[in-house]
């Protein structure tokens, strides 16, 4: 491949072009335009290889929840690898931060929750919430019970099982996904898109639950075994559920003993607000996905918490057949547990839901402040540290630019040049998800970024 023409031939943009396939890129325009190459990190700021600072408005990928440095987390792990580097979990082995992190996650659980098993990603965790929904129904005599419904734009994971979950056309086109009709769509529960002329948020959360009960029927109770939703939904366009939806979701799943798994993948550990999502949400799940902020993402880790109804299943299950047979060699590897239990321990001493309420209510509140009057943003939505702003052509239809015209991307590429990082999803829909430490004073130069970023885009488009 030529390399780029700002790309000497030993560089690292050359090498990389040369070598890397990257994850969501595509990689006929990356062979012409190139990577950016991040060097390194500190606070909620990253440096490219040439220097260049960046706030990162996206902590990476939702995740960086204490930025990019952490004496403590280097020497947890520092600390682990010189006792212990690593030993596994299968057969009843076990070791002291596999213990200590379960303990403080039973603990600090949104509701009374029985057990923890860990995986290594969120995609994981999410595949392992359906196997257990599975190997549960099998275990208490419902083998038909096994179809599960997510919802459109719902985004969680790739693998096999959990991007037949996600809702989104790039994860399923050319990947044959959803693997077979055990997967389910149903509506996404964005008001600005999804309601009808008039209809109150709390209007368009009936007809949602009206929708997912009549899906329900026409699949057949009996054949429906669970229900995974995001609280805030994520990469999906940060879309925040119509007031009153997930009490009528519940509604109806208790009805038809459907159970609720939710993704706490990026709410997790503070982001809207509270500890978890489902706090912000009255939601009770049986079932609990979480990863990303679990470590701070300074290891990979993600963590499957159920309740007891789930664990007597599986033991049950597990009795008969004399083992449950799923695993990974990594799920709850020492370096990993142990630097997740530090961050638990650092969220704890910087009471970050606190800071989170604080600082994300000024950040929503700025977004609004700044771009809600702009004649390309269709509507600003968030909650706590996580919030978006949807770029349209039309502001009073609330109709999006052709996805062919790039706005999202072109601004994207636009804060690049300003010194921000900006994360786009569908719908040119550019998402704010910093690292939870964020600062007022930093959340004011990250909006300002962005600002002039979305004025040199505005000009490009006249
Ligand atoms: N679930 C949600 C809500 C996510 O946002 C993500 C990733 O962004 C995942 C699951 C998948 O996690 P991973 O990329 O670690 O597999």
């Amino acid at each position: 491949m030529t390399p780029p023409a700002n790309a000497a031939r030993n560089s690292n943009a050359a090498r990389d072009i040369a070598n890397v396939l990257h994850p969501y890129t595509d990689h006929r325009a990356h062979a012409v335009n190139g990577p950016l190459v991040i060097a390194r990190g500190e606070g909620v700021r990253v440096w490219d290889d040439q220097g260049k600072e960046y706030i990162e408005a996206v902590a990476g990928l939702w995740c960086a929840a204490l930025g990019f440095d952490s004496k403590r987390l280097a020497d947890a792990a520092h600390k682990q690898m010189l006792k212990l580097p690593f030993y596994h979990a299968f057969g009843a082995k076990s070791h002291e931060p596999l213990i200590d992190l379960s303990e403080m996650l039973i603990e600090r659980a949104p509701c009374p929750m029985s057990k923890v098993f860990y995986a290594n990603s969120g995609s994981e965790a999410n595949d392992t919430a359906i196997k257990m929904v599975w190997y549960y129904n099998n275990a208490i005599g419902r083998p038909e019970k096994k179809k599960v419904i997510s919802r459109l734009k719902a985004y969680h994971g790739i693998t096999i099982a959990s991007g037949s979950l996600t809702g989104l056309p790039a994860n399923h086109k050319m990947f044959d996904l959803p693997v077979s009709d055990r997967f389910i769509h149903v509506s996404t529960p964005h008001h600005y898109h999804g309601a009808k002329p008039g209809e109150t948020e709390e209007d368009f959360a009936t007809r949602l639950a009206t929708e997912l009960e009549e899906t329900i029927l026409r699949e057949g109770p009996e054949t429906v075994a669970a229900f995974f939703a995001e609280p805030v939904m994520g990469a999906g366009g940060v879309m925040l559920p119509p007031a009153t939806y997930f009490e009528k979701i519940q509604a109806v799943l208790r009805k038809y003993d459907v159970l609720f798994v939710a993704d706490e993948v990026i709410c997790g550990f503070g982001r809207t607000g509270n500890y978890w999502g489902c706090q912000t949400y009255d939601i009770t799940p049986d079932i609990i996905t979480c990863a990303k902020a679990l470590s701070a993402s300074f290891l990979p880790i993600s963590a499957i918490i159920i309740n007891d109804k789930i664990f007597q299943g599986l033991a049950d299950g597990s009795a008969t057949i004399g083992t449950w047979g799923h695993g990974f060699t990594y799920s709850g590897h020492p370096v990993a547990a142990a630097v997740a239990l530090e961050t638990l321990k650092i969220y704890d001493e910087l009471n970050i839901v606190e800071h989170v309420k604080t600082a994300g209510g000024y950040m929503q509140k700025l977004l609004r402040e700044r771009f809600e009057g702009h004649p390309l943003v269709g509507e600003v939505r968030g909650i706590g540290m996580v919030g978006a702003i949807e770029l349209v052509a039309d502001k009073a239809n609330h109709k999006n630019f052709e996805a062919s015209a790039k706005v999202g991307p072109r601004l994207a590429k636009a804060g690049e040049a300003e010194g921000v990082i900006l994360r786009g999803l569908a719908n040119d829909t550019i998402a704010f998800s910093p690292p939870l430490i964020m600062t007022t004073d930093e959340i004011d130069q990250m909006v300002d970024r962005t600002a002039r970023a979305l004025d040199a885009v505005t000009v490009q488009l006249r």
